[in-house]
Order: structure tokens, then sequence, then C-alpha cells
């Protein structure tokens, strides 16, 4: 069996950046993965700007520009009828990009290779134990953070990943960046009960020939489209609602676009459930298994890969020898950190995506409708303060 310092489930953002920065920092990584990439998944491919600083640590700012992109210039928030409120997002250095989710994620999995995680694709995770008692991983391992735990520097016990074709590896701490269904939270009793309030259908469609470089976010009677060009070629279409409108919203879709009825779309659910606490005594989960972002505010990418490098930051230097329990603290306040400010965005959008009539008559009529979109548009679309002493230490 081949032991490693840290094993981390999942390749997506989130995973892919941990392991990054966790095989720069020296430490011997594995990355398992239940895909072989190139591979697309359910999601709007808009690159928050508050990524290019995480990209610039990885060395990935140019490499990032250089894959098949649109730049987006504006950002367009349509009502039920059709009225919109147009804001511009921020241009140059600070863009969003939008990028077909197989270019970016293959490119950030491939740098962690590079920088020396071992990647294995195509293998999924099944089973857990804890090498203290050899059972199968339950809360056992999963000590809470308080301030009693007993202190300790680097950590004494492993655990056990076991894989789908009867494969094993051991590593010293585990992250679980295995997104909003994480199989890692299920097998730790972490994982908790999904909302299926709404789905998430998604598919690329060949770009209107007027489109232009925008985003577009529209209400419509059965729910939510987000609509933006990922290249010169392609439109990604995003459709979200309730289930029992999700058929009519697809129908909706298939006509405007010109959408064949076997065309197969892809699909997401649950779209909403409750946080998990990141920070266990040797267990992390970052990304969408930690915490599930709205859809409509297109900054989930962004969480995963910024949680990958805190997350990556604290077990370097619990490895390092420094003490574990005020490590975690601090890796867990520059959690919370990273969404202070943020979270309200979400529920505001949940909302909208539930009422869509509700919000489309907010949009319509309240006179300061232009001021509020162009608030909440520089509110997601800004670079938040990723200034925080747990990142100074590790660079
Ligand atoms: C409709 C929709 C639109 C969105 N639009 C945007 C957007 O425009 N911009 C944005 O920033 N965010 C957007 N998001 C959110 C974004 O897609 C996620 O937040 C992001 O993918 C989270 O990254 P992650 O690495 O945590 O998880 P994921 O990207 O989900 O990666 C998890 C990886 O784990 C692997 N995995 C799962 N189980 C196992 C297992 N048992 N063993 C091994 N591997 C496993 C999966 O194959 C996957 O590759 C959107 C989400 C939705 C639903």
């Amino acid at each position: 069996m081949e032991h490693f310092d840290v094993a981390i489930v999942g390749g997506g953002p989130a995973g892919s950046s941990c392991a990054a920065f966790c095989a720069r920092a020296g430490l011997r990584t594995l990355v398992l993965e239940r895909e072989k990439f190139p591979r697309e998944k359910v999601c709007g491919d808009c690159l928050n700007p508050s990524c290019w600083a995480v990209l610039n640590r990885l060395d990935l700012v140019n490499r990032t520009r250089a894959l098949p992109h649109a730049e987006l210039e504006r950002v367009e928030f349509i009502a039920i009828g059709g009225h919109r409120v147009i804001t511009d997002l921020p241009s140059g250095d600070q863009c969003e990009l939008a990028i077909k989710r197989s270019f970016f994620d293959e490119l950030v999995l491939k740098r962690a290779g590079e920088l020396g995680a071992q990647i294995r694709e195509e293998t999924t995770v099944t089973a857990l134990r804890y090498s203290d008692t050899g059972e199968t991983c339950s809360h056992g391992p999963v000590a809470h953070l308080d301030s009693d735990a007993p202190h300790g520097r680097g950590y004494s016990s492993s655990w056990k990943i076991e894989t789908a074709s009867g494969e094993n590896f051991a590593a010293r701490v585990l992250v679980g960046a295995d997104g909003r269904n994480s199989t890692v939270a299920r097998l730790c009793n972490l994982l908790p009960r999904p909302e299926r309030e709404r789905i998430a259908l998604q598919l690329h469609v060949p770009l209107p020939g007027n489109f232009r470089n925008r985003v577009a976010l529209q209400l419509l009677p059965h729910g939510y489209v987000g609509l933006s060009p990922v290249n010169d070629e392609e439109l990604n279409v995003c459709l979200v609602a309730k289930p029992g409108n999700i058929n009519a919203l697809k129908t909706w879709a298939a006509k405007r676009f010109t959408v064949s009825s076997d065309h197969a779309w892809r699909t997401i659910t649950p779209l909403t459930r409750a946080a998990i606490p990141p920070a266990h005594e040797n267990l992390f989960l970052i990304g969408d298994a930690a915490r599930v972002i709205e859809p409509f505010t297109g900054e989930g990418i962004f969480y995963g890969m910024r949680s990958g490098e805190l997350a990556a930051n604290a077990i370097a230097r619990t490895m390092r020898g420094e003490d574990r329990q005020a490590t975690l603290r601090e890796f867990s306040r520059a959690y919370a950190q990273m969404y202070r400010g943020r979270l309200w965005i979400n529920r505001l959008a949940r909302a909208a995506v539930l009422s869509p009539r509700i919000a489309s008559y907010l949009l319509r009529l309240t006179p300061s409708s232009y001021a509020i979109m162009r608030l909440l548009t520089a509110k997601i679309a800004l670079p938040p303060n990723d200034n925080d002493e747990s990142l100074r230490r590790l660079k």
C-alpha cells in the first residue's frame, strides 16, 4: 500500500488547487479523481475575478488566458417580460472570463501533477478506515475543534482509503474535495440531508451570432436561465428550476436554442444544503464538499480554489511541526473570512430564483434597481481581501 502525507479526494478546482499547494510545500500528495479529464460539469463556466490572485500564486495566469475563452464585458439581469438592467464587469487584469470546465479543470489538475502531486484519474473512493481502530470511518476520527482539545504537533495516525477497483492508499491527512454530494463527508457521517428544492441542467450550444460578450441572467416564470459565451463558437446554457418546473424550462430552452430532443443535458442536485465545518482533526472539507454556493453568483470556483489553498497551508504548517489546534483554528478563521459579507447575496439569489415573479417585479419597478444590481455585481466581481496572516506564512 502506498503512503502519502495527504490524500485529496476529487480533482476539481478545490482538490487540484489544494494538491498543487501541498505538493509545492514538499508534501507527498495524492489526488483520487473519479472521472477521466478533460470532462465537462454542470457550471456556468464563469471565472470570478477573485480567482486571479490564486491563479497567480499557482503561476497559471498566462496559461489560463491562453485557453479558449470569452472575456465578459457586462452582465444583464433580465426580468420576466424582458425588462433589462445592465451593469459593466471589471476589465483588464481583473476581468471575468468564461472558460469551459473541461479546459480549466484539466489545467489546474495538470499543474498539481507538474508540482509533484500523484494524480489517479478514473479512481472512485468508496470506503475510508482510520488506522488507529481499523474501523470503517464514522464520527470517531473526526474530532471537532474545541479549545480544550489536546495540543499536538504533526499527525500520528493515518487514513486508509479504498477505491472501487479495490486499491488501497494510506495518508496522514485526508481532504474531501469531492463536490456537493461528497462521498468523504457521507462516509464520515457529516453530510447533511440534501434539499431537493431545485435542479440544474446545463449544456453548450452554438453561439448565436449577435450574443456578444455578456452574461445574461434571465428570470422566467418557471425558473432561471444563465447564458454566457465560452469561446467564439459556443454558448453555455444553465437552467435552474424547482423539480416540477424543470421540464417546462427545458422545453423553453430547446425551442430558443434549437436543441434536439435526444441531446443529453448534464444535471446536478442539490443546489442548497447546510454547510459542513471545514476543519477537523486530520480531515479537511473544501469547495462544494463543505459549502454549496448559489449558481447565480458565479463564485463557486473561487471558493473551491481559495479553500484548497488555505487547507494546504494549514496541512503544510502542521506537518512542519506547528501546533495542530492553533493552526486549525487559524484555518477556520481564514475560511470564515473568505465568505464574510458575501453570503447574504447567496440568500438573495436563492430567493430570486425561487420566486422569479416577485424578483422580476422588483427588478422592473424599483427605481434604484440599477444601483442595487451594480452594487451586487461589484460585490461579487471585486476580489475579496485575501491578505490574511495564514497565507503570508505559507509564501
Ligand atoms: C448551475 C450551476 C452553475 C454554476 N456556475 C458557476 C459559475 O459560473 N462560476 C463559478 O465559479 N461557479 C459556478 N458554479 C459552482 C461551481 O460549479 C462549483 O462551486 C465548483 O465546481 C466547486 O468545485 P469543487 O472542486 O469543490 O467541486 P467539483 O468541481 O464538483 O469537483 C469535485 C470532483 O470530485 C470528483 N469526485 C466526486 N466523488 C468522488 C469520489 N467518490 N472519488 C473520487 N472523486 C470523486 C468529481 O468527479 C469531481 O471532479 C455553478 C454551479 C451550478 C450548479
